[in-house]
């Protein structure tokens, strides 16, 4: 008999028919003999239709409002799911993020969990309860106030349950079969992972990569939580996300295996790209420029500085940022103009960045000559580049991203035979 915890996105749990579906599954792990501790996501658009909701009643929401608002999905669901279980006849308890002892920092709309005491979720489970948590949702003990850990936040809830009750799996259930090669929505020939690193998993989410959310894979990195990232649609085996020295509890299947150099492509159109144009080419200007858009709130991504011309003694700095944070960050800029001494700004949120993944780059030479080429026989032109140690990104026009993702995938080799099944069609 195991400890099981299991998580349920908001496509999983869309209407009154996929909570029945769920409640099933639920049931039929608790019937296989195992203690099931279930955190739960709003039903489908829940979350963005709140939001909507907030933005029409006042544009600037007071933050601890906000939370309040927000923390009702998860609410709904997991009340939800629980009757479904009771009429199956089996004992269900549902608790708020505060009954089930997620304690956080007080930062409203992207609080981090500081402390999980599930004090109540034991009792439930020793009364041989199935245990439904709501997730995404936590309580600040100076400010006695019900905060939210940011968009996406059950599956942090999920994994930090599992640390904290000391589980032996955390099962992440979404719309797809797993962690992809590529997005299966962008590149249809995309392959299941068996496993995938917890190092490659932060890359490829930081990436661009939907399946799982970053914190939910640096929190289990942390706690060494098993992440079984798998599908609410089929009952397949998904991909095991694994930390420093942990073992797929898959057969002994991979060790004969070599392991591939690339685990996979991530593909990104959430970012803008700003050029400041004519920057004198002088010490400090590079901290002037990035200190003003720190400032703005704006998180920098990718940095290109050209070399300058001669006959000018300027240059130009490219950098990209989430959209969203484009515009703070360009007025900011604006308002320095005259004291950085740059010339003019260009924006572009035309762009895409595609990322290539694998912990193999770190031993194997030629990885960076096999993407470019295959950029350059799909005809698409690259605009800025940066590696980390296991990552090589490139930034393409928008509109390139899904040519250039499938010509990357087919040029590592990654390519499926057949085309992915994606269940419901959010990727959550
Ligand atoms: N319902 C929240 C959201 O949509 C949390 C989650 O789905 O994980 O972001
Ligand atoms: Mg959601």
């Amino acid at each position: 008999m195991a400890l099981i915890v299991q998580k349920y996105g908001g496509s999983s749990v869309a209407d009154a028919e996929s909570i029945k579906r769920v409640a099933k599954r639920i049931v039929d792990t608790r019937r296989a003999g195992h203690d099931v501790v279930v955190a739960v996501s709003a039903m489908g658009d829940t979350t963005d239709e709140l939001l909507d909701l907030a933005n029409a009643v006042a544009p600037i929401a007071a933050p601890r409002e906000l939370d309040m608002l927000l923390s009702s999905g998860e609410r709904i669901s997991m009340a939800l799911l629980a009757m479904a279980i009771h009429s199956m006849g089996f004992e269900a308890r549902s608790f708020t993020g505060s009954q089930a002892g997620m304690i956080t920092d007080a930062h409203h709309g992207a609080a981090r969990i500081v402390d999980v005491t599930p004090v109540r979720l034991r009792e439930a489970l020793d009364e041989g309860a199935i245990v439904i948590v709501a997730g995404f949702q936590g309580f600040n003990r100076d400010t006695r106030d019900i905060t939210t850990l940011g968009r996406g936040g059950s599956d942090t809830t999920a994994v930090a349950l599992a640390a904290a009750l000391d589980a032996d799996v955390c099962e992440i259930y979404s719309d797809v079969d797993g962690i992809f090669t590529a997005d299966p929505r962008v590149v249809p020939h995309a392959r299941k992972l068996d496993t995938v690193s917890s190092e490659e998993m932060l890359e490829l989410a930081a990436n661009g990569a939907k399946v799982l959310y970053i914190r939910a894979v640096e929190y289990a990195r942390r706690h060494g939580v098993l992440i079984h990232a798998r599908s609410s649609f089929s009952s397949n085996e998904g991909t095991y996300v694994l930390g420093e020295g942990m073992k797929s509890p898959r057969a002994a299947e991979g060790d004969a295996m070599e392991e591939p150099v690339v685990a996979g492509v991530a593909t990104d159109l959430s970012q803008a790209k700003v050029t400041v144009v004519g920057v004198p080419d002088v010490p400090g200007k590079a901290a002037d420029i990035f200190t003003i858009v720190a400032k703005s709130g704006a998180n920098v991504d990718m940095i290109v500085q050209n070399v300058s011309a001669a006959s000018t003694g300027r240059t130009d700095i490219s950098f990209t940022l989430p959209k969203a944070d484009a515009a703070t960050a360009i007025r900011a800029l604006q308002g320095e103009k005259d004291a950085v001494g740059f010339e003019n700004l260009l924006h572009d949120d035309q762009i895409g960045k595609l990322s290539v993944v694998g912990a193999g780059m770190r031993v194997h030479s030629g990885v960076s000559a096999t993407l470019f080429e295959a950029l350059s026989k799909a005809g698409v032109n690259i605009e800025m580049i940066s590696t980390s140690e296991i990552r090589i990104s490139v930034v393409l026009r928008a509109s390139d991203i899904a040519s250039a993702a499938a010509a990357v995938h087919t040029a590592y080799g990654l390519d499926a035979d057949g085309e992915a099944t994606v269940y419901a069609g959010t990727g959550r």
